[in-house]
Formats: C-alpha cells, structure tokens, sequence
C-alpha cells in the first residue's frame, strides 16, 4: 500500500444520553463510533459505506476535527493530531478538508459564489494573498467544470450538481491533501450523481489528494474506491481491496448489502440471491453483546452472542494477494467467502 497520510486506531466517539429537562441525569451514553481503525494511504480513495446512524458523519467530524473523540487516535503523517491544539491544529486542518452532504444546505444562500468558494482564506489568510484571492476562486471554479464568470452568483441560480462542485471547490481552496467527503452524492439525481464522481475522480489524480469517501451504499463508491470499508452500528465489519469486498465479500452484512445492490446483468442477477435482514438495526446506546450484528444476521450461531468478533481473518484464509487485503468482523468468515463459479478450483492449497 502507498505510504499512509491517515492512520486511525481505536477511535470512539460516545455522546451522553441523557434524560429530564430541568435535572438532566445520564442515562447511558450513544455509541455513535465505537472502536474504528484503518489507514489512509497517500493518492488512495477508501470508501466508507453503511447505513444511515451507523456513523459515518461521526467519522467524518473527527477527522475533519469538527468534533472531539472520546477515545483513539488520528495519526496524520504520524502525528496524533487529537492531541493538538492552537497554532499546530490550524496547520494540520487546512490539510484535512471536508465535502458535506447536502449542497442544498451547505451553501449559505446569502453568499455569493466567489465569497463562499474563497472563505476558507478568510480563515486562512496566509494562505492566499488578498488581492489574489478573485483570481483564485475563478481558478478554483473553472477546475471544478463552472464558468469563472459565476463568481457573483447566489447558490439559488445553480443546479444539485453545480452547488456540489461550489462545495467541492471550497474544499480544494487550501489545497489540502485529503479530502473527506461525506456522502457528497446522496443528495443529487442520479444521472448528476456519476458526473460529480467522475470530477471527483479527476480531481484526485491532478492535485494527488487522498479521499475518504462516505456512502450508504456499496455501489456508490465502487468505482471509486481502491479500499472499501463497511461500517455497523460504530464499527468497520469488513473491510478490503475494492475487488474483496465486491467479489468475495465474506461478513455476512456486506452480503445483504451487496445482494441489495441491482445488478444489470440478468443471467447474474438470476444466480444470485436476495438476502433480506430481519428486524432493524439496534439502537447504538444499547449494543447487542458479542458480535453487533448477530441480531440481524442470517448465520448467527450461540457464540456470536458470547464473543465479540475481532476485525481480521485468520491468516490461512487470506488468500488473495497479501497480508491485510481483506478483513472480516465475523467468526465464520471463512465458511462465507464467495467464490465466482469460474474460480472455483484456483483457490489456495
Ligand atoms: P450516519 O452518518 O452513518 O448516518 P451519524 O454519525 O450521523 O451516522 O450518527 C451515528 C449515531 O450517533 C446516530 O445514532 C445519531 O443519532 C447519533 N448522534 C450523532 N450526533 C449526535 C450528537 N451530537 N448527540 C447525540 N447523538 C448523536
Ligand atoms: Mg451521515
């Protein structure tokens, strides 16, 4: 793997439940992300994916330092940067940048083009001269595929798609070298959504950015990703190369995601079966014990509820092409790996 900008070690983030309005008593506490690791390599795009509250906007703050951890580590460049504060924090933010969700929101509609694109200056004056900043946010437009010429324009005049290139643009003003989106295409028309990834894409090999790149579902990120990381209730359950996880996935929850995925090749979709998940997803203030997922899971068996399942396969099983390509939250991952009819045969030993 390429030289890692991003390294993340135990990282929770816990928010307190609390009840009553005049005595506010803690009643619990919410475990929005609850013991994530992975790594960042440097150029590399890893796609965070799952469900709505399984917390992926947490994730996203942390790194972003919009919120503080409870717990864990965010080494950028080796360097913990949860432990930094003041003149040491402000140099590492402007390299760690974030996309939002919603362009629709994101964008003050009482600003103009130009001032919401150049902002980030105003936060970081040294990084951009004044009487150069125009000509930067021009710049910063016509890279992100919308005429210079819009720089005084209201977001109102612009279009899903436009307003996500605004935001992506304010991402690249202080050229960062990663960048965290979160779910920067769940808001827009699908036939917007391809053409915002692709730029998104293009981007990343002309400024050499590192991506971490937050969906709901796997199909979103597919093309995107080098690395994938499937996300459950505050946790990666399985995480790989983006071929592990979409031809061999071997966590049952990334089977009943991908099995939810359309498939446009009819004879494909015919092998295939559907996999539906009973019930729904636990509340993250009352986490099941053992593996998270065995409420839900269509192969859970007694000690899934008795040991909690650690995020690795057993090195026999490793199979594909090296160490850490492919690691999987569940005890019986072995048993579920799949593999594609015309490889049957190629397998190890
Ligand atoms: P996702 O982005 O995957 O939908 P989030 O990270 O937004 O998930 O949220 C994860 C969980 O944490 C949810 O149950 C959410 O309600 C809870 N949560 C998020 N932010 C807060 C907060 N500020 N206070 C309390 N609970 C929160
Ligand atoms: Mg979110």
């Amino acid at each position: 793997m390429a030289e890692p900008v991003l390294e993340v070690e135990g990282l929770v983030k816990h928010y307190p439940l609390t009840r009553g309005v005049l005595f506010r008593r803690q009643i619990g506490s919410v475990k929005a992300v609850d013991g994530v690791d992975f790594t960042l390599g440097r150029g590399e795009t890893l796609g965070i994916v799952g469900e709505s509250g399984c917390g992926k906007s947490t994730v996203a703050k942390l790194l972003c330092h919009l919120e503080r951890p409870t717990a864990g580590a965010i080494r950028y460049r080796g360097e913990d940067i949860t432990k930094l504060s003041g003149k040491a924090l402000k140099a590492v933010r402007r390299n760690i940048q974030m996309v939002f969700q919603d362009p629709y929101t994101s964008l003050n509609p009482r600003m103009t083009v130009g001032d919401i694109v150049g902002e980030p200056y105003e936060i970081h004056p040294e990084a951009a001269p004044k009487g150069d900043r125009r000509r930067r946010v021009q710049e910063l437009l016509d890279v992100v595929g919308l005429d210079p010429e819009y720089v005084n324009r209201y977001p109102h005049q612009f279009s899903g798609g436009q307003r996500q290139r605004i935001g992506i643009a304010r991402g690249l003003a202080l050229h960062p070298e990663i960048i965290v989106a979160d779910e920067p295409v769940s808001a827009l028309d699908v036939s917007v959504q391809a053409q915002v990834i692709n730029l998104m894409d293009r981007l990343q090999a002309e400024f050499e950015l590192s991506y971490v790149f937050i969906a709901h579902d796997l199909s979103i990120v597919r093309h995107i990703s080098d690395r994938v990381a499937v996300m459950y209730l505050g946790r990666i359950v399985e995480t790989g190369t983006d071929t592990e996880i979409y031809d061999h996935p071997t966590h049952p929850y990334t089977q009943a995601l991908l099995s939810a995925v359309p498939v446009p090749d009819p004879d494909a979709r015919d092998r295939r079966e559907r996999i539906i998940l009973s019930g729904d997803v636990p509340s993250p203030a009352d986490i099941p014990s053992g593996c998270r997922f065995r409420t839900r899971c269509f192969k859970a068996r007694e000690r899934c509820a008795l040991e909690v399942p650690a995020l690795a396969v057993p090195a026999e099983f490793r199979y594909a092409t090296g160490p850490a390509v492919h690691d999987s939250a569940c005890h019986f991952a072995e048993e579920l790996r799949v593999v594609p009819a015309e490889e049957h045969g190629n397998g190890p030993g």
